[in-house]
């Protein structure tokens, strides 16, 4: 079981640890499908056991296929004197995500259709995609843009888009239980930091300290490519999808922005209490969102027929913040000392689902007298075990069998913990009893 006492980890070596791997990934091309891909699952192999799937290009998957497979070796523009104006190997957001190959000498009038810049923010390179639309261009700042001038222009893109496969990278953690915690998050981005490689290392933290504790839960982690990647995965597991009972998408958690957690369709799902109850503890500010049909992969584990308990936790929810999709989501964007708040925040939410646990009073005819146990204060403070009498109390009067711990916690404005620690010492003492699983 997870402690309470002793924090997983609280200091920024943790963020330190994050930000590296984050590093470490960081340059390379991803895309929903591609050698960028699997080079970045095969990094997060060396730290955890994942077993990386292939699903070949054109596989049906409920309403989508599977696309065919992008590569992409370099890029280029060069004016007419043959200079490289742009260049793929400086920053690989320069390149439209999945651009057709093509080589050819054509003027600027032409160039400019297949350019994008961002005039509000001139000295920033924009992320764009054309993933199911067959397309070529380049991105540019906003000043290289004003700076072209007439003539003609060389572009070469040495691009592969053909019948291959899809990767997606799976970790099961195991738990005494066969129901399932999903944690999710999309591995699809190229040279973006926030959006999503803060995802990405958290998740591969979080199940790297799963696995050094005994959990109640199994925990099923995904590294997935956006929409396509969760699409895949629903139609491939959709018996495996029956036993999530909680889930949490994982996106931009490195920001200097609040927590966020937006609700799972069902709203009212333990996850959605959960990271509601750690978020209005965390003494620091927050916000809670409903659910919506836009945003990451929930839009697809919450679609009605899956209709799974799964929340999206993050920092500033995407498009929300200006470097979102530019190349100033970088390295410097995203800091360890944020990861690392929002790693302790997803432990906590973790802590309490697997001590959401409900209990029965084996003394309910009035109180039982706790002082005679050492379990009341002589004079003010705690009792002499250090457990909040209040705790106490909340706990004996609601366990008749109906109440979790969660409930008690929101009806008292107690925190989970204290009421966790509260129902261990009237267990010790015999005065409680919990409801086992499945009864
Ligand atoms: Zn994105």
């Amino acid at each position: 079981m997870i402690s309470f006492d002793e924090p997983v980890m609280t200091d920024t070596s943790l963020g330190k640890q994050m930000h590296s791997l984050a590093t470490m990934m960081f340059p390379i091309c991803r895309s929903i499908t591609g050698n960028g891909v699997r080079q970045t699952l095969n990094i997060l192999k060396e730290e955890i056991p994942l077993v990386i799937y292939e699903v070949p290009s054109g596989t049906k998957v409920f309403d989508w296929e599977v696309p065919k497979e992008w590569n992409i070796r370099e890029a280029y523009i060069k004016n007419s004197t043959g200079e490289k104006i742009v260049d793929f190997k400086n920053c690989n957001l320069h390149v439209l995500n999945y651009s057709t190959p093509i080589n050819k000498k054509i003027s600027l009038e032409e160039l400019k259709k297949h350019l994008s810049s961002l005039p509000d923010h001139p000295d920033w390179i924009p992320y764009r995609t054309s993933y199911y639309k067959e397309n070529w261009g380049f991105c540019l700042t906003h000043r290289q843009f004003q700076n072209l001038e007439d003539g003609e222009y060389e572009v070469e893109i040495d691009s592969t888009l053909e019948e291959g496969s899809l990767t997606y990278g799976e970790c099961l953690v195991p738990g005494r239980r066969d129901e399932q915690v999903l944690i999710s998050c999309h591995a699809c981005h190229p040279s973006l930091c926030n959006d999503n490689l803060s995802g990405v290392v958290l998740a591969l933290k979080l199940a790297q300290t799963l696995r050094t504790h005994t959990l109640e839960y199994s925990y099923r982690f995904l590294f997935i490519p956006g929409a396509i990647g969760s699409i895949t995965w629903l139609n491939r597991n959709q018996d495996q999808a029956k036993k999530i009972v909680n889930g949490l998408v994982l996106a931009c958690l490195g920001d200097s922005g609040k927590s966020t957690y937006k609700k799972s369709r069902r709203g009212n799902a333990e996850i959605d209490r959960a990271a509601e109850h750690v978020l209005k503890h965390s003494k620091s500010e927050y916000d809670i969102l409903e659910f919506s049909p836009y945003g990451y992969d929930e839009r697809q584990f919450c679609s009605p027929g899956f209709n799974l308990p799964v929340g999206c936790f993050m920092r500033t929810p995407f498009a929300k913040f200006p470097e979102y999709h530019t190349d100033a989501d970088n390295l410097n964007f995203v800091r360890p000392e944020f990861l690392a708040d929002s790693f302790d925040k997803c432990i906590e939410i973790v802590n309490i689902l697997e001590n959401n646990k409900t209990y029965i009073n084996l003394n309910p005819m009035c109180e039982p007298q706790l002082g005679k146990r050492g379990l009341y204060r002589n004079i003010g403070g705690d009792s002499a075990e250090n457990v909040s009498e209040l705790g106490l109390l909340w706990v004996l009067n609601q366990s008749d069998g109906s109440h979790s711990l969660l409930d008690i916690a929101e009806k008292s404005g107690i925190v989970f913990q204290v009421l966790s620690k509260a129902a261990g010492s009237l267990v010790e003492h015999g005065l409680l009893k919990e409801v086992e699983y499945g009864q």
